[in-house]
């Protein structure tokens, strides 16, 4: 009797081991702004697009963790890899429309003086989100950056004060101004500035295509070059940018794809 609860208690611990490893990778949601995760057998030249994709390893195989631009349409897309292609499907999702109204005007139509700010600081956001630092292990399994309310208004198509812009390219938590922002796994910090429609913002380069950015902060507390560990305090919750009040706005990016933050929540407790 003895011996059958060992094997039962060993083989109920062997699947929350199996259970936790298998949680530790984003969630499979294969549509515009969202994640493919793509069974491989190499983790060589793996590309999307002519852009190179994460490739993590899980129970001894190769998965490729690929970022869906929000603006692609459904349909059978494929992988270029040392070994060939591998095919994978997008799904239709649609997102909701949204309509905010902001205060201040000029950040909803900029000021002609304002155009080459603008310009010179998503040149600046591109280059970090085009980044691919080759990193052995990434770390994916996010806790929230913010204490707060979350929202699940990514990808929402946004009319702002009536005028149709671009779609919401992450997740919003809302947050009393001062709330601690930290870091949800190690990276370097490749851009802090005050940005035109982010406000205070700071951005992690995590490996392998993974970015993160921090809008809208009262304050920031680190410096461009910088190293971060999971969970380091990065600044502070505000609302310098185009807000409708106190929030932190997080962005989630893979081989420059903005994806849903959400994807990279409650994986369990593995590293
Ligand atoms: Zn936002």
């Amino acid at each position: 009797m003895k011996n059958k609860d060992c094997r039962l208690k060993c083989l109920a611990l062997s699947l929350l081991m199996i259970c936790q490893c298998a949680l530790a990778q984003p969630e499979h949601d294969p549509v515009p702004g969202g994640i493919a995760l793509v069974p491989l057998t190499t983790d060589k030249n793996v590309m999307f697009d002519g852009r190179q994709v994460m490739v993590i390893e899980s129970e001894g195989a190769y998965v490729a963790v690929v970022g869906i631009p929000l603006s692609w349409s459904p349909g059978s897309f494929h992988l270029d890899t040392a070994e060939g292609e591998v095919h994978f499907k997008i799904k239709e999702k649609q997102y909701e429309e949204q309509r905010l109204t902001i205060q201040n005007k000029r950040k909803v139509n900029p000021y002609a003086q304002d155009l080459e700010r603008i310009t010179r600081e998503r040149a600046e956001m591109d280059a970090a989100f085009n980044s691919f630092r080759p990193v052995n292990r990434v770390g994916t399994n996010f806790s929230l950056p913010t204490e707060g309310i979350v929202s699940s208004s990514f990808g929402f198509r946004r009319i702002l004060n009536g005028q149709p812009r671009s779609p919401h390219s992450g997740m919003d938590i809302a947050a009393a101004e001062g709330t601690p922002v930290n870091s949800p796994a190690a990276g370097s910090i490749v851009a802090s500035d005050d940005y035109f429609f982010n406000g205070n913002t700071v951005m992690v380069d995590h490996g392998q295509g993974l970015i993160t950015m921090y809008s809208h902060m009262s304050s920031i507390s680190v410096k461009v070059g910088q190293s971060v560990n999971k969970g380091q305090y990065l600044g502070d919750v505000g609302k310098t940018g185009r807000v409708t009040g106190a929030h932190l706005h997080w962005s989630v990016s893979l081989n420059n794809a903005r994806v849903n933050p959400g994807l990279f929540l409650n994986q369990g407790n593995t590293p």
